[in-house]
Parts: structure tokens; sequence; C-alpha cells
């Protein structure tokens, strides 16, 4: 008997936070968000970072305030973001003495959308406990959520050594990569118990504990996903740069995507030098794209070619649309509606390519060696055109083209 599992899990039930104009958690969906590398007190920079990630997609964009001059910056930087047009929610990362910039810059407190609060370096030990709660209380009075972050190069050591002490005395004492996991999840929901004891409701509350080896991260999440309603944000910490980054949060966040776990993520690849830091938001929608939980762009399906095909031509082509379909996607969402649901496929050849175009909403299967220099068009399943000569792929982009303005133009 064929089961039907080529399905995710049904979404774990979290309470649904609103950040800004976005809705985290509950039945809204899942939500692409990134993190600008400038220096917050340069406002030319990162007003331009964050205008560049939010035009690629990203639903929310954290920024760093980590010292008087970059809290001084963040209402100016909301204020010129309005003023282009760009809403995008703002998330504060504080460390150490976060307390103390919210307090002193109360119009970065309003300006900021939602605060990040790592409950391993809330200050020094002695003045943890009042810290948190001065963050917590700014909070509340200006009405933003928290999102309680644990991340494992910065653990609470004291928790850690606690935990670790009690296993040792324990009769079965378990792994120290398994206290480890103990010791993160502990750390985000004693922190996020310690906000709702001072007031804050679970509807302000968003956890997440990150790691960075992909089987660790999908444990951990899997437990703390078990242990409470928060809603969670996923994310895979120095995840690497190039492939490695990009396969490892795709592996340990796919997983967990799959189990119905997790209400907004962030892939975190480290650029470049002078790298293209929207390459981050492209990764994360894509993985939620081709796991089939949203849709962001038209996906372009090409087979990755063989010994059948000698020439490049469809590889270009594939390239050339791909390119074409995300440099028109800011225009075409208001002009045509819908159009990133569009699948386009182009084949190289009539082995799978007749198929595969069948069943994309247009398709076309370019000539393989030996094969007749022809190449049939297949629309909506059905076969439109056989296009030949020189300008095969010019005819093809036409077409396209012209299949979106016919689908989705209003
Ligand atoms: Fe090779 Fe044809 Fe398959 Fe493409 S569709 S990989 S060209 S056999």
């Amino acid at each position: 008997m064929i089961d039907d599992f080529a399905k995710p899990k049904q979404r774990r039930q979290s309470v649904p936070v609103r950040v800004g104009n976005v809705t985290v958690g509950g039945d809204a969906p899942i939500v692409v968000q990134s993190m600008t590398n400038t220096d917050t007190a340069d406002a030319d920079a990162t007003v331009a970072q964050v205008a560049a990630l939010a035009r690629a997609g990203s639903e929310i964009v954290r920024i760093t305030v980590d010292r008087p001059e970059a809290a001084a910056q963040v209402p100016r930087i909301r204020e010129r973001l309005d003023r282009i047009g760009i809403d995008v929610p703002l998330v504060g990362d504080f460390h150490y003495i976060g307390h103390k910039l919210l307090a002193d810059y109360p119009d970065c407190a309003s300006a900021l959308e939602k605060y990040r609060i790592n409950p391993g370096n809330v200050g020094f030990k002695a003045k943890r406990d009042t810290q948190f709660s001065q963050i917590i209380d700014i909070a509340l009075k200006h009405d933003k959520p928290v999102r309680i972050g644990v991340n494992w190069g910065s653990l609470d050591q004291e928790l850690l050594t606690k935990l670790m002490d009690d296993n040792a005395a324990s009769e079965n004492p378990v792994s120290a990569s398994a206290v480890m996991r103990e010791a993160i999840i502990q750390s985000g929901l004693l922190s996020a118990e310690r906000a709702e004891a001072l007031g804050m409701g679970r509807d302000k509350i968003i956890l997440s504990a990150k790691v960075s080896q992909v089987q660790d991260l999908i444990a951990v999440y899997a437990d703390l996903a078990s242990r409470c309603d928060y809603a969670l944000h996923l994310g895979l910490t120095e995840a690497g740069m190039g492939t490695k980054g990009i396969v490892s949060s795709a592996a340990s966040m796919g997983i967990l995507l799959q189990q119905g776990i997790g209400d907004t993520i962030r892939v975190s690849l480290t650029p470049e030098p002078g790298g293209d830091r929207t390459r981050e938001v492209q990764v994360a929608q894509e993985l939620l794209q081709v796991m089939g939980f949203r849709a962001f762009v038209p996906i372009v399906a090409a087979c990755p070619g063989c010994g059948r095909t000698t020439s490049t031509v469809f590889q270009e082509l594939a390239g050339d649309i791909q390119g074409h379909i995300r440099d028109s996607m800011p225009k075409w969402r208001e002009q045509y509606p819908g159009v990133e649901n569009l699948n386009v496929a182009v084949m190289g050849c009539i082995v799978n390519g007749p198929g595969e175009s069948k069943h994309a909403d247009i398709g076309i299967s370019l000539p393989g060696t030996g094969e007749t220099p022809s190449a049939p068009v297949f629309v909506d399943g059905e076969k439109v055109a056989t296009l030949r000569g020189e300008s095969i792929a010019d005819e093809f982009k036409q077409m396209v083209l012209d299949y979106i303005e016919r689908r989705y133009g209003q």
C-alpha cells in the first residue's frame, strides 16, 4: 500500500507573537529573517543594507545595538527607512549592556520592534537577574516582544556547571553533549519563565537555542518544542561559508520544519569579503519554497545536463530565465499577483524533457546531441509549439513572459 508520507507533520501549535507588522508563530506563515553586518552607528550603510535585505524578501531584520553610538542612530535609521517605504520591523541585538542602552535611549527602545536578549550575556553574573528584569520592564513599557536567544557559544556557564555537577553525581550519567543540550534548553526556558513572572505575556516571547552542529540543533529544537509552546526562531549558528553553510542550514532546519517545528528562520551564512548579504535571504526563501511551505519566486526546474547535451544553450537559457525572474520579482509581485507559484522547466533533451515540461506550467525540451534540432514547448501540460533555429532561447523567454501576462496579469 502506498502511504501518503510526502508531507510535513502538522505544525506545532505555538503562541503567535506580533513583531511590528509581522506575526511569528500560531498559524502565520513561517517568517524569513536576517541580520545586518554593518556598524549600526553608520546609519548610511545600515539603511542601505536593511533596505537591500527587505527588498530581497527578509520580513524582519535584526541590527546590532552594541554601544551608545549605535543606539543613538536606531531612531534615525527607522525614520530613513520609513521615508523610502521600507517598513520591515527592526530587531535590536543586545549583549552585556542592553539594559543600559535601552534605558538611556528611549527613542531606540521605541523604534525597535523586538529586543533580542542572550541569557548568557546579560551583564555580569551578580547583576544578571536585575539587568534581565530591567530589559523586560522596558519591553513591557514600550509594549515590545523579546526573543530569548540562547547561543551555545555564550551559554550561561553557571547553569552549565550546575548541570554538569548534577550529572556527575547521578547514578545514570549522560554524555557531556547531552548535558550541554539540556543547559541550552533550560537557559531559554528559565529565562522565559522569569520574563513571564515579571509580567510578560507568552504572546510577547520568542525562543531560540542555536548551536553549530546539525545533529545537535535537531535534538535541541525537537526537545525544546516538546517542552513549551513559545514561538520558535530556528537557526544554525556559525553555519559557515559557501556550500557548507547552505547544506548544514538546509539539512538541520529542513528536518525540523518537516517535523512541524519552527515559526521563523534565519540562515546564517558567512559572506565572502564584500559578498552579497542578501544571499542568506534567498537561501531561506528557497528552503521554505522547495519544501512546499511558502512560495516567493517562480521555480525554474532544469536538468543537470549530461553527455547528451554538448551545447550550453539549455544551461544559459535556464540561468537567463531564473535571473530575469529574480530581477523582475519586486515589480511582478504587484503587477502579477500569484506569479510566485509559477513553475518553469528547461530541459536538455527528450529523455526527461517532455515529461518534466508537461508537469511544469510552461516548459521546453531543448534538442540533445543527435536529436532533431527542434524544441517542443508545453503549456499547462499540452504541447503548444515547436521552436527551431537560432532564436529558440529568445522565443521561449518571450513565451514565458506572455504566459505570465495572460495568467497573472490583472
Ligand atoms: Fe541528460 Fe537529457 Fe536527462 Fe538532461 S534530460 S540530464 S540532457 S538525459
